[in-house]
Order: structure tokens, then C-alpha cells, then sequence
């Protein structure tokens, strides 16, 4: 369901639900703009890199707190440019921005397709990944971020080199090296880590963007085989996939000297 704008009398407020190089973008380009601006980030990574202009830090709880919070902070428009597969709070964003009736605007950046050369075994879900990794013979790159790395806790027979941001929380598989290391990442550098590590199989999300795909690169250069996981529904509204795009919509809902 899409909702009009009611035109404010001052300058929009914007709610950009965030957590990616997108969202920060976004962000800065509208700061130069006539809007107010603010970020919100899950409080996921312990140092994160924040955007320009206010953030705020840490969930709204449920829908019921983003309902209340849009109310609070007289926000006019929600942009939702969460990662493509945080799901929970891009549907609770779906349903906050109904039930306040102010318009929800998602982004969704493009996921990356296959291109001749590469392996990939595409999965529905983190699970059947950790089934199809845990071949004795395999030493697999595990690059999926920290929350879903529980799903491979019980691998015995595959050696893991697992990847993220901060220390994971959770139980890792028994043989496993942690790596905490940060995008964007360099071609060479991962064919290089990947050679070093006698890697044969990578398992990944199919997040899109450029920071993490040298990665999908250097398996392809490499003939090595990747478990790509695809991702889930997010939205049942229209979902722009760049920026221009979101930039757009939002100037035909906002028309004023805001832009
Ligand atoms: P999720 O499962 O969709 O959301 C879980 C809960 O975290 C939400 O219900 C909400 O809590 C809170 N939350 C999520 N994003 C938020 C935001 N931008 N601002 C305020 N609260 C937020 O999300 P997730 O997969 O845990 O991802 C968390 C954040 O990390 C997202 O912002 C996402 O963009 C970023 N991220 C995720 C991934 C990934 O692979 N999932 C990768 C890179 C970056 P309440 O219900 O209490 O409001």
C-alpha cells in the first residue's frame, strides 16, 4: 500500500533505517539538502562507521516502538536501506509506516548475478549452506557476518576460516581460525588470502554491492566454488535499487525548496 505524503509545513523529516555503505551514502547526499536527516543503526558493530548528520543507535522495539518513535521525532517519510537480508526490520517497517500512515520508501541494492566462470551452488537459507559445507575435504571461507554463524556449530568434518567485523557470540564449529577483518576488500588481497589459506569453497550471502564481491571475483579467477545464499523477500511495496531512484521519489513527495 503506498501513502501520500501530507506536504510539511517545515522542513521534512527523514528517517533512514540503515546499517550499510548505501544508507550512508544516502545520507550524504541529502545533507546538503533541506531535510533533516537522521540515521538509525541496530548498534550490531561494536565501532561502526557512522554516517553524516544525527544517528540515532539501537532498535525501536518492534513495531509498536518505531510506531511511537515516527510519532516522537514527527517523522514524515521512513527510507528503509537496511541490509537485503536484515528482514525483521524492514517488514516492522512495512507495518510502523502503515500504521502511522506516512510513506516508507525501500531500497534494495542490486543482488549480484552469475557470470561465466563462476561456481556457485545457490541456497535458500544459512542452514542448507552449513549441511552442503561440512565435507571433510573442504577448507571454507565463511564470510556471511557473525549473527548466523550458530547454523554451523555443529560442523565436525570441514576446516572453517571465519570471517567478520567483531568477535561472533556464539559457538563456532571445532575447526575453525577467526579472522575479524572489515570491507571493503581488494581483489588481490583476497585471491592472495584465499591461495594462502588453501581455501576450496566459499560460502556467501548474495548481499550485492562492491565492498564484499572481490571475494566472488577471486573465486571466479581461481575455479574456486562458492555456496551463494539467496536472499529473502523483504518488501511488498515497490523497491528501488539505486539511490537516484529513492532520491527521486522523494522529491515528488516532498515538492519545496527542500532539494
Ligand atoms: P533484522 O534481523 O532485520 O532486525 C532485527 C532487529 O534489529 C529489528 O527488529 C530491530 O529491532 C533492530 N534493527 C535492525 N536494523 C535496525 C536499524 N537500522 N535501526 C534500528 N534498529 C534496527 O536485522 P539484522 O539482520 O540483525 O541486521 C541488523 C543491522 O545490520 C541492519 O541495520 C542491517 O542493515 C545491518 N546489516 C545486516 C547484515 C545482515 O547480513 N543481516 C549485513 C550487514 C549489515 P527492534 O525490533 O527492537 O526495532
Amino acid at each position: 500500500m503506498s501513502i501520500a505524503a501530507s506536504v510539511p509545513s517545515a522542513a521534512p523529516r527523514i528517517l533512514i533505517l540503515g546499517g550499510t555503505s548505501d544508507a550512508s551514502d544516502l545520507a550524504a547526499k541529502l545533507a546538503c539538502s533541506g531535510v533533516t536527516v537522521i540515521s538509525s543503526l541496530a548498534g550490531r558493530v561494536a565501532q561502526p562507521r557512522l554516517p553524516i548528520g544525527i544517528v540515532r543507535v539501537g532498535g525501536f522495539g518492534g513495531v509498536d516502538g518505531l510506531v511511537q518513535y515516527i510519532a516522537a521525532e514527527k517523522i514524515d517519510a521512513v527510507i528503509d536501506v537496511t541490509h537485503p537480508f536484515a528482514r525483521r526490520i524492514s517488514c516492522n517497517a512495512e507495518l510502523a509506516c502503515a500504521a502511522a500512515s506516512v510513506p516508507l520508501i525501500a531500497f534494495e541494492r542490486p543482488q549480484w548475478e552469475r557470470l561465466p566462470g563462476d561456481l556457485w551452488t545457490n541456497v535458500p537459507c544459512v542452514e542448507a549452506a552449513a549441511v552442503l559445507a561440512d565435507q571433510e575435504d573442504k577448507r571454507v571461507l565463511l564470510s556471511i557476518g557473525r549473527q548466523e554463524l550458530s547454523a554451523f556449530a555443529s560442523c565436525q568434518r570441514a576446516w572453517f576460516l571465519v570471517r567478520a567485523i567483531d568477535p561472533p557470540d556464539v559457538i563456532l564449529p571445532c575447526n575453525c581460525e577467526l579472522v575479524l577483518q572489515r570491507g571493503p576488500f581488494d581483489l588481490a588481497a583476497e585471491v592472495q588470502m584465499l591461495r594462502a589459506r588453501s581455501i576450496n569453497l566459499i560460502v556467501s550471502k548474495n548481499s550485492g554491492g562492491s565492498a564484499t564481491y572481490p571475494k566472488i571475483e577471486a573465486a571466479r579467477d581461481l575455479g574456486i566454488p562458492v555456496l551463494m545464499i539467496e536472499r529473502p523477500h523483504k518488501h511488498s511495496a515497490q523497491t528501488f535499487t539505486s539511490l537516484e531512484d529513492v532520491l527521486r521519489e522523494l522529491k515528488q513527495l516532498f515538492s519545496g525548496p527542500w532539494f
